[in-house]
């Protein structure tokens, strides 16, 4: 269950109101690289994993629970940026230091131009967060990637979390408020150390790579398709070993001609790999018997509880109890 504390994760502070960047700002609350993204994606996430790998579980709820705690800081330096822009709505009492900004009509041109950014603030939200990202577009359940495989879903939040760094990254050049830029500093910074948290948890599970079960068919496994004329860019991408696989590339520098030949790559042999086809099946259905074993092991059948009263280790109660 969630229970609400009362103080902020950061003591998110601002120096006065600055509308315009309350609105760039919208972009890590309800947009595809923010804050609710990330919590959504972990908590959806988490569920397939709670039986299996309870540890991956609560490693993932508390990511989860952090990211909410960021919505939280980030609705409320937008709310602080717009401060005044709500009871000068209500009341044109001339109190708020929004209304001062807006006695003279080129400096209420400036900040009605500032805040039809994302107008929601002056006629949606009468200056509150919205659900968007700064354009206005509504949040969607589009932005959460749930795969229920860990190897693919820690190697998506590690991505996720890259991409939410570079936006922060990017906002603070938009604020000169160093109590503004010291918060996102901070949010900046814990992207950072989810990024290796989720690393480090991927490490855990062995063999992570090729993600899922299935083995990755040596034939194609290590082949680079020269698919542009003009001249040749060669790297550790297609010379040299694979990064994981440790099989030599082979470079096809005529793919035309080598699809022809190869009657559309049916004909295509091993190269490059120590790997047999026979081996990789093989692989491929010990890994699978494996997985699907530890998960039904741990989830079981039948009547079932998601958790004990009081929930003292990790695991699930083995089945529920009256
Ligand atoms: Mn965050
Ligand atoms: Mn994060």
């Amino acid at each position: 269950m969630f229970y609400h504390t009362k103080e902020l994760q950061y003591n998110a502070r601002v120096s006065g109101p600055d509308p315009r960047f309350a609105s760039l700002l919208l972009e890590q609350f309800g947009g595809p690289n923010g804050e609710l993204k990330a919590a959504m994606q972990y908590f959806t996430q988490a569920f397939v994993a709670r039986k299996p790998y309870p540890d991956k579980y609560d490693m993932l709820m508390d990511i989860a629970t952090e990211e909410f705690s960021h919505l939280e800081i980030v609705g409320a330096t937008i709310q602080m940026l717009l401060n005044g822009v709500n009871g000068e709505l209500k009341d044109v009492a001339e109190q708020s230091e929004i209304s001062r900004l807006l006695k003279g009509t080129e400096e209420k041109e400036h900040a009605i131009h500032q805040a039809m950014v994302s107008p929601e603030f002056l006629v949606q939200t009468g200056g509150g967060p919205a659900v968007t990202n700064s354009q206005g577009v509504p949040w969607s359940g589009s932005y959460v990637n749930a795969n229920g495989d860990l190897t693919v879903d820690l190697r998506s939040n590690i991505a996720a979390e890259g991409r939410a760094k570079i936006v922060y990254e990017y906002l603070m050049q938009f604020t000169n408020d160093p109590y503004v830029k010291e918060t996102l500093g901070f949010l900046m910074t814990r992207e950072v150390a989810h990024a290796q948290m989720f690393e480090a948890a991927l490490d855990t599970i062995q063999p992570n790579f090729p993600q899922g079960i299935l083995q990755a068919d040596p034939r194609y496994s290590n082949q680079y398709f020269n698919l542009s004329n003009g001249t040749k860019a060669r790297g550790p991408w297609n010379q040299g070993k694979s990064t994981k696989l440790k099989e030599e590339w082979q470079y096809i520098d005529d793919p035309r001609s080598h699809v022809t030949e190869t009657d559309g790559l049916t004909r295509q042999p091993v190269q490059g790999s120590d790997r047999s086809l026979e081996e990789a099946g093989k692989k491929s259905q010990a890994l699978g018997s494996q997985r699907s074993k530890e998960i039904k092991k741990a989830v079981g059948s039948g009547t079932n509880q998601w958790s004990s009263y009081p929930q003292t280790d990790l695991k699930s109660p083995k089945s529920a109890r009256d």
